[in-house]
């Protein structure tokens, strides 16, 4: 794209749901550019951090019934949207297993009745498989004797963020979006575009004040041997731990869930209970070795919902996608990339025609309009 031409779209902050609404964009025929502060394989964004399970179900527990039915259909359109991409991204839809230790045996009905009162009835109807003695081991056969319970909810999946990010840059690459890495947007001096889509993620909160970053802290390792056949979740009074393998040997040990917007390194506290999770999970993983540890900040908003602010003018904010990121982002991007093109059209030009399109939209209440509400 010539720099003279201005193009149809900016879009700021290119982590994971700023990449997913410029490729979308550009494959609608449009020019796109996108800025980021950071490099091209996304390093700076928590979607570089993320675990990347996409657990509608295990995520019911602690979120509502809009989050996981965002869930459900994003973990639908996940395969279309990579097999679009250009490189190869590990997706897997082999469950999730949920185990417990004794000691922690009162967080198991807790969960349960958590994830029931949450999610659709239709959802839970053969997505939670109750498991005992031998059927733990039947179903992931290297925790076979280990755990006396579990629940295998056989829906769920996972993919790597890494190669998602990657293949998502070459996916920009391919469609011809004008990228601009390692270039900052400082509050609003947004890039001069007919349409700007703000998606900075926590790095928007200049100009999105009721925005706070939760901290997370996962370890990376590489284990070889172990060889677990989805993400195990153990339940754990204080945060759900996981351990998500991943292609090669790699396993995701998260994550600690720590109000504030502190991206500091890893805890000694943090990393011992991550490990100690990992090792009391199966001990093969005492010898695992180290290969990161990593801490990020999830973007959030008060209400633990995403949002997508019109400001009345030419600019939409998405942001607030919480500890959801990889599970809802096929949709929230879709919803704003969808809004993005009616307000190009200049069909909504004030607040009756937003309320109109908000009426219509599939995921309407996900829609608000600047000044409008005060919660978001
Ligand atoms: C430890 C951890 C584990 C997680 N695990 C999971 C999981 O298992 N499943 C799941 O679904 N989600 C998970 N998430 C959540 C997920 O990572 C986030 O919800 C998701 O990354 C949010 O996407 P985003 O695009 O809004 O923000 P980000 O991915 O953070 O991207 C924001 C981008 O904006 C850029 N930016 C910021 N400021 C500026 C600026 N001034 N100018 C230009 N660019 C800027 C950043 O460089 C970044 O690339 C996890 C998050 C963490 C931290």
């Amino acid at each position: 794209m010539s720099a003279a031409v201005r193009p149809d779209f900016a879009v700021v902050g290119g982590g994971l749901c700023g990449r997913l609404v410029a490729w979308q964009l550009a494959g609608a025929g449009h020019r796109v550019a996108l800025y980021d502060r950071g490099d091209a394989d996304g390093s700076s964004s928590a979607a570089w951090v993320a675990a990347a399970m996409l657990a509608p179900l295990a995520e019911a527990a602690v979120a509502e019934l809009l989050i996981t039915e965002l869930g459900v259909a994003s973990l639908e359109s996940w395969p279309r949207i990579l097999a679009q991409l250009p490189e190869p991204v590990f997706f897997q839809r082999n469950g999730t297993l949920v185990v417990w230790h004794h000691a922690d045996r009162a967080e198991a009905p807790l969960f349960e009745r958590r994830v029931r009162a949450n999610a659709p009835a239709g959802l839970v109807d053969g997505g939670f498989v109750s498991l005992a003695g031998t059927e733990v081991g039947d179903a992931e056969p290297a925790l076979a004797g280990r755990f006396a319970k579990g629940w295998l909810l056989p829906n769920e999946g996972q993919l790597d963020n890494r190669q998602a990010l990657r293949a998502l840059a070459a996916g920009l690459a391919q469609r011809k979006v004008d990228t601009h890495w390692n270039s900052a947007v400082e509050g609003t001096a947004y890039p001069d575009a007919r349409v700007v889509i703000d998606c900075r993620g926590l790095g928007g909160k200049p100009v999105w004040p009721t925005l706070r970053g939760i901290r997370g802290e996962v370890a990376r390792v590489h284990a070889p041997g172990i060889a677990l056949t989805r993400p195990v979740r153990l339940l754990h009074p204080r945060y759900p731990l996981y351990v998500a393998p991943k292609q090669d040997d790699v396993y995701v040990i998260g994550a600690t869930e720590i109000e504030g917007e502190d991206m500091s390194p890893v805890s000694v506290r943090s990393a011992l209970e991550l490990l100690s999770a990992a090792f009391s999970v199966h001990p093969a993983f005492g010898e695992a070795r180290i290969l990161e540890l990593n801490s990020q900040c999830r973007p959030t908003l008060p209400d633990h919902r995403p949002a997508l602010v019109w400001d009345g003018a030419r600019t939409l904010r998405v942001n607030g996608l919480y500890r959801h990121g990889y599970m809802i982002a096929p949709e929230v991007a879709d919803s704003a990339a969808r809004f993005a093109q009616t307000l190009l059209t200049g069909r909504i030009a004030n607040a009756d025609a937003f309320a109109q399109w908000r009426s219509e939209a599939r995921w309407s209440s996900l829609f608000h309009l600047e000044h409008a509400e005060v919660s978001v």
